[in-house]
């Protein structure tokens, strides 16, 4: 095996710059992931500068049977962008490949690669009048070659989609090392198999992605941001629904919120302020847009007044300035992060379709309730979507037995309810067992013939999505 190595280091010194190839301490941070909670350990870090490279690395990786674990900016939350912990996986870092190649504001297009940070691509689109619809949390250090691999949604799925509905093409090293180059900006293309939809969401486990060609959108120009307090969560499903017929495509964000989860954020955020006079059961953070400078607020007012007049919110408040505004977003944005700073956090990214949001977490309630410890649910998300983020504080010395119970309990509810265990993050490493546990054979067969098909050595990403082969 040493020997591979060897000769693998070798073959990339032919093509590589010195700071293309990381050892030792330097590859340290591409080996644990953004929370600090999982740990791997990588052979070697390479990071190519242009598509011929990353072709180059992965032939001669194929060819020597070398492990490569695609990365962008390591902020995946299932473990999928780091190595394992046998020390035997080749970090493939796109982050030096972070050109955008082409923007096109006629054919509403921008062409980027895989390393481009997503707020970099954002602010491009922004320059010449438009918008890239993908936000999220993570916008300022994530990667459009991790958004594509991991299919990332985010607080506007409800208006503009999936990252996957945001695309018109891609480029991708495949795991013999071509280059396929499928980079065609077209609306309409159906010439056979829609090959780059196998790629989205395929986790580095199919092909490494090198570049896309990203839709852009009409830039919006007035936002009407309002943080309403509700009395349970069957009510602001009405709110949805209201919204949504009212509204349609203007309603580009609704988030929700517990009571107990904006508590913990005004507790833990510095300078954080509460956004309603008085404590709620949920909260809804929502969010109108529109290409025109004025006119939405009064309609989305009149609207207020109606929820207000059947009784459907017990409170609100609208964001008076872009200072408000950011101020609301950040009690959502930063909730995970506050909960965190109250003690060790469980964190489940499940979807069930939206109007069964209530009967999940009536659910997920009465199932803990005689739990002893009993552990703190958090949850929240986007509501608008069905994807909730089912976070709980443990208590102190929360046995690890139960965290494993509370895993099955919450996926078995939202099983019940017609949902996914996986929603917006994936399956990475650490989901693999539940994907087996929870998907059927028949599933589970053609996700094994399609890996052996486009990847037949096994070298991308193994043990992410489906078992290693040397695991039992
Ligand atoms: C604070 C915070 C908030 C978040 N909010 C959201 C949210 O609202 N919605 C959401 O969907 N996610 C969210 N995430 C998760 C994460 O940001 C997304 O999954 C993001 O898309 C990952 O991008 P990345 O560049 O960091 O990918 P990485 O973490 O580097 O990699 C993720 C996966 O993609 C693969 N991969 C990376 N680059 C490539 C490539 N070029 N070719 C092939 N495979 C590749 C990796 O192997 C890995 O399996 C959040 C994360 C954090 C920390």
């Amino acid at each position: 095996m040493a020997r591979a190595y060897r000769s693998f280091r070798a073959l990339l010194r032919e093509v590589m710059d010195a700071d293309g190839i990381l050892e030792g301490d330097a590859a340290g941070r591409y080996t644990v992931d953004f929370w600090g909670q999982h740990r791997g350990r990588a052979a070697l870090v390479v990071r190519p500068r242009s598509t011929a490279e990353v072709a180059h690395i992965v032939k001669a990786a194929n060819r020597l049977r070398i492990p490569l674990v695609p990365q962008g900016g390591n902020t995946g939350l299932v473990a999928g962008g780091i190595p394992d912990p046998s020390g035997e996986m080749v970090v493939l870092s796109l982050e030096r490949m972070n050109r955008i190649r082409e923007v096109d504001p006629a054919g509403d297009f921008l062409v980027c690669e895989a390393g481009c940070v997503l707020s970099d691509v954002q602010r491009r689109a922004e320059a010449i009048g438009r918008l890239f619809p993908l936000h999220l949390g993570a916008e300022g250090s994530c990667r459009i070659g991790g958004n594509l691999a991991t299919n990332a949604g985010g607080i506007h799925v409800l208006r503009y989609g999936m990252m996957r509905e945001l695309v018109l093409g891609l480029e991708v090293v495949l795991a013999d090392g071509r280059i396929w180059d499928g980079l065609r900006a077209l609306r309409k293309d159906n010439t056979g198999y829609d090959l780059k939809q196998l790629f989205i969401g395929s986790e580095g486990t199919l092909g490494v992605i090198t570049a896309a060609v990203l839709r852009l959108w009409p830039r919006l120009h007035e936002r009407v941001t309002a943080w309403l307090g509700v009395r349970d969560l069957t009510r602001a499903v009405e709110i949805v629904q209201r919204l949504r017929e009212a509204c349609d495509a203007l309603l580009i964000a609704v988030e929700f919120m517990s009571g107990a989860g904006v508590e913990l954020a005004l507790r833990h955020l510095p300078g954080a302020a509460a956004p309603l006079a008085r404590p709620v059961p949920w909260h809804l953070l929502v969010e109108l847009a529109w290409p025109f400078a004025e006119g939405l607020r009064p309609k989305f007012e009149a609207l207020l007044e109606e929820l207000w007049s059947r009784e459907l919110i017990l409170d609100g408040t609208l964001a008076d300035s872009e200072a408000a505004r950011a101020r609301l977003w950040r009690l959502r944005e930063d909730h995970s992060d506050a909960a965190r700073r109250e003690g060790v956090i469980a964190r489940f990214d499940v979807s069930v379709p939206p109007g069964r949001v209530p009967e999940l977490v009536a659910r997920v309630s009465r199932g803990i309730a005689d739990w002893e410890p009993r552990p703190l649910p958090i949850p929240f998300g986007h509501l608008g979507d069905g994807n909730v983020h089912y976070n709980f504080v443990l208590p102190e010395g929360f046995p690890d037995q139960l965290r494993h119970a509370l895993a099955q309990l919450v996926f078995d509810r939202v099983a019940a309810c017609g949902g996914s265990f996986a929603a917006e993050h994936g399956i990475g490493r650490i989901k693999v067992e539940e994907l087996a546990r929870r998907r059927s054979s028949v599933e589970l067969e053609l996700f094994r013939r399609i890996k052996r098909a486009l990847d037949p050595q096994g070298i991308l990403n193994p043990g992410v999505i489906l078992p290693a082969p040397r695991d039992p």
